[in-house]
């Protein structure tokens, strides 16, 4: 396995993700949300940390950015257009940009929604993309900063990466999520199965927001407004993607 993705239980939900390459020393994480775990789980392997790649604002993902900072002398990495409303980042970074090398090369997409500027970060060669708050683990984030429209267009964009990626999400709201998916969703025996082994997975307490795309494109209903059994249930045979999305997003925001 030459890239090693250990995932970190912080706060109460959150997880942020160490990324190690084994023929190198570089050692990256995705978000920040709480130092003590992050400094454990890297002094229990003898890590040294590189890089921080931020993906949004909110204080659930970079509250520990300073004090990782401080310890290792990282740098930090995180999107342009928000940069002024987290703490100081040594790169600002957009649509396309890249870093990273070997097997933790790294480019970025920018996926807006859940705020106006949020990015995830896209793994060709390990085959993963960290997708934070945007698409999540048989759901999404809550649209806050930017329209359905943007979010909608945000998860095509991630739902079109090799079926094979496998997403790392923000947050552990797997099992929450299941339960809504089955009120818009509920012949979909994929989505039966996957609940049935998201309930196994959390009650002997490991996580389940790290998943092959393949899976979410056949049970997360948030990819799927184009499904003809949701229309049928949500009766909008005749409303676009877009429409049957925001319909789900409104339905799950009051469940
Ligand atoms: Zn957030
Ligand atoms: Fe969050």
């Amino acid at each position: 396995m030459p890239v090693e993705i250990v995932t970190v239980p912080c706060r109460t939900d959150n997880y942020a993700y160490l990324i190690k390459d084994s023929a190198a020393d570089e050692v990256l994480l995705v978000d920040a949300p709480e130092a003590g775990p992050i400094l454990e789980a890297l002094t229990a392997r003898r890590w040294t940390l590189s890089t921080i790649l931020v993906t949004h604002h909110h204080g659930d993902h970079v509250e520990a950015v300073d004090a990782l900072r401080d310890r290792y002398d990282c740098e930090v990495i995180g999107p342009r257009a928000e940069a002024s409303k987290m703490p100081a980042l040594s790169r600002e970074v957009a649509e396309g940009d890249s870093g990273g090398s070997g097997d933790l090369a790294w480019t970025v997409l920018e996926v807006p929604g859940h705020t106006l500027g949020h990015i995830a970060y896209h793994f060709p060669k390990a085959g993963a993309v960290f997708t934070a708050d945007s698409l999540m683990a048989l759901g999404c984030g809550r649209v806050f900063e930017g329209t359905m429209e943007m979010m909608h267009d945000s998860l095509s964009k991630l739902a079109a990466l090799p079926a094979d990626t496998v997403v790392y999400s923000g947050h552990e709201y797997t099992r929450a999520n299941a339960r809504f998916a089955a009120t818009v969703d509920p012949d979909n025996p994929a989505l039966q199965a996957r609940t049935a082994r998201i309930e196994e997975a959390r009650e002997a307490g490991r996580p389940t927001a790290q998943v092959p795309l393949k899976e979410e494109l056949e049970t997360n209903p948030f990819l799927r407004p184009a499904d003809p059994a949701i229309r049928n249930h949500l009766g909008m045979q005749d409303a676009t993607d877009a429409e049957v999305f925001a319909e789900i997003r409104r339905r799950k925001d009051a469940f």
